[in-house]
């Protein structure tokens, strides 16, 4: 059962009548109520008032309940079609799954390519804990999966971009038993519907596009399994890893916007893979949007868009420190999809990428002005 204080339990299937533009502007949000806002500000509350006679109402303690955290629960919840709990952190939400649903001897099946915090936590904590991690490229080949508990995708990968066939890996882990979840970072729901294309479980980081500002940490879990998602809420409940009334007012208040970013993102990334692939000085350019792209066919079958994020390699640390002091409107900075155009040399952080590795994340600038400052940050690098 879904907690009747939980109003993404009866979510809009993503494929609804209605178009993504006009779903975000509208997610989430409460009936019109003559001299309230269209979206109620943040409520600051720990404890809230109760009642002496009966006790805890809809609201008793912020930790369990939160009508600002609902209000965005039911906004995430309406684009991914599924009951939705929101946490302070990416990493707080997929670990929440992991750590709720595995038990000692269990096999986890990840991806050897995708998010490297994950990675770490399934060699160290899990490790730990006795459970088996199963690394496995996103782009295939993939194993038997009999034996395993949960298979974990991420699609498109971040760094490396590159996609796998949700339904097809979903059918083959259903038949052998194992759960299915789908990190769903980059895409974002307006991008992909992993639901929709079978998988059992949406885990994410709203940190990225999601909110898209590079302001804000969250992460969420949507699931329409009833038993996993009170397993779940009861996990947040005893660990309390929630984020705060202001986080998720500013999350709420971001995707409204979501549909009109994505679309720039998307056509400066479009634009930008185009400039890479065609400079001998640079190798290596990955945009799941690109015909020649070796993800490109999974990636229009099953996604609703390309994100903005494009890989490359210029070859050294030196040359990338080079490029980035020449380009005045790309940010050196880690994290992806916001408004602002950023680059990341991942290598610098630990990742087992190429030390001249660039994860660029397109911003949404004017596209023709983003192409010339990096060809003219090119050419003087
Ligand atoms: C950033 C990211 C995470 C972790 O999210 P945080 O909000 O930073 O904790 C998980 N998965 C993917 C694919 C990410 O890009």
């Amino acid at each position: 059962m879904i907690p009747s204080n939980h109003p993404a339990a009866a979510p809009d299937r993503p494929e609804g009548s209605l178009s993504d533009g006009t779903r975000v502007v509208h997610a989430g949000l409460p009936e019109p109520v003559v001299g309230e806002p269209f979206l109620p500000g943040p409520v600051f509350a720990a404890p809230y008032h109760l009642d002496p006679a009966t006790g805890p109402g809809e609201n008793g303690y912020g930790r369990t309940e939160h009508p600002t955290r609902r209000a965005l629960e039911a906004a995430i919840g309406q684009l991914e079609g599924a009951p939705t709990l929101v946490f302070a952190s990416g990493q707080a939400a997929i670990t929440a799954l992991l750590l709720s649903v595995l038990r000692p001897g269990d096999t986890v099946a990840l991806p050897s390519d995708g998010y490297f915090t994950v990675r770490a936590f399934a060699e160290g904590t899990l490790r730990d804990l006795g459970v088996t991690s199963l690394q496995v490229p996103t782009a295939g080949p993939y194993p038997d999966f009999s034996g395993v508990r949960l298979v974990l995708l991420e699609t498109p990968a971040n760094p490396g971009l590159d996609v796998c066939d949700i339904q097809a890996v979903a059918a083959a882990a259903h038949a052998a038993g194992a759960l299915v979840a789908v990190d769903n970072t980059t895409p974002t729901p307006l991008g992909q519907n992993p639901l929709v294309l079978g998988a059992d479980i949406v885990v994410a980081s709203g940190t990225k596009a999601l909110t898209g500002h590079s302001d804000v940490l969250l992460g969420y879990v949507s699931t329409a399994d009833d038993a996993l998602f009170d397993r779940i809420e009861t996990w947040r409940k005893q660990t309390g890893g929630v984020p705060g009334a202001f986080d998720c007012w500013l999350a709420h208040r971001s995707i409204a916007t979501l549909d009109l970013r994505l679309a720039r993102q998307t056509s400066n990334a479009g634009a930008i893979a185009a400039l890479l692939s065609q400079r001998p000085d640079v190798t290596g350019v990955r945009w799941p949007g690109l015909e020649s792209d070796p993800a490109y066919e999974v990636a229009s079958k099953q996604m609703r868009r390309i994100p903005g994020i494009v890989s490359f390699d210029l070859g050294s640390a030196d040359r990338v420190a080079r490029f980035l002091a020449a380009a005045a409107l790309v940010f050196a900075a880690t994290s992806f999809g916001g408004v602002h155009t950023t680059a990341d040399r991942r290598a610098q952080w630990g990742d087992d990428t190429a030390p001249g590795f660039v994860r660029l994340s397109c911003g949404i600038e004017d596209t023709a002005d983003l192409v010339a400052d990096l060809t003219a940050a090119l050419d003087q690098a």
